[in-house]
């Protein structure tokens, strides 16, 4: 049975998630942004909400969350090494743990550099990755507190899961990251018809989310780091993986 995901835009250019197990009617949010859109989805679709998934301690991704909370009984669900600094948990997990949600299961990764303690919850078989703000459409999140070291083995874990897994991250940034993709990696023909489509789907009130894998590994300048045309076309062949990163997330910090 398929998990069917709703989502949910907040604030200004964050996303929460709706999952739900198709199968159970178990159903999860990711991130709670704010809790207003969120119960007013939930009562729209007349879901009931039994557990809050949470990224990181950014206050855009868990300001909803006690008030959600209270609405709904679900329990909360984060990084038990960032406990001090989230809404109570009622399931504190660490990296490699797996919970089950409905008739399915997540697991736990941990993907630091926007924040140490950031995770992304992984359905392997569903084939979706709920990412935060550690990758994103075209792009990758701001270093907080991690390093570049620390960002680009976090970048290397989404490198390794299948390429057919759909990215769910906790922005709208596709048009933004995507001029500056195109600024790095111009003669990309991928890239230009994906800003085209990106620029449609904004123009017509749409979600540039989910991205796939296989698409971010032709087009996201963060996540192509390794691959050595792409260091050639940067005049940095010689240099590693961890540089070339290191050069672009730089570039991007002041694009
Ligand atoms: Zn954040
Ligand atoms: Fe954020």
């Amino acid at each position: 049975m398929p998990i069917s995901v709703i989502i949910v835009p907040c604030l200004a250019d964050n996303y929460a998630y709706l999952i739900k197990c198709e199968e159970t009617g178990h159903t999860s949010v990711v991130d709670v942004p704010d809790a207003d859109p969120i119960s007013y989805m939930l009562t729209k679709l007349g879901w009931k909400l039994n557990t809050i998934l949470i990224t990181h301690h950014h206050s855009d991704h868990i300001d909803g969350v006690d008030k959600l909370r209270k609405l709904t009984g679900a329990k909360v669900i984060g990084a038990r090494s960032d406990a001090y600094r989230l809404p109570a948990l009622d399931i504190p997990v660490v990296s490699g743990d797996i919970i089950k949600i409905g008739s399915h299961h997540s697991e736990i990764l941990d993907t630091p550099g926007h924040t140490i303690g950031h995770i992304s919850y992984y359905f392997r078989n569903a084939k979706k990755i709920f990412t935060g703000d550690s990758l994103m459409s075209l792009g990758c999140g701001r270093l907080f507190e991690g390093t570049h070291k620390v960002m680009w083995e976090t970048l290397k874990t989404f490198l390794e899961l299948p390429a057919d897994t759909m990215v769910y991250s906790g922005h709208e940034y596709s048009n933004s990251n995507a001029k500056f993709a195109i600024s790095v990696d111009p003669s990309n023909q991928r890239l230009k018809e994906r800003y085209k489509e990106i620029q449609n789907l904004l123009k017509n009130g749409k979600y540039t989310v989910p991205t796939s894998l296989e698409l971010e590994f032709l087009i996201n300048p963060f996540l192509r780091s390794a691959q050595p045309e792409f260091k050639n076309k940067l005049n940095m062949g010689q240099k590693t993986d961890e540089e070339v990163f290191k050069f672009l997330r730089t570039q991007k910090d002041n694009f």
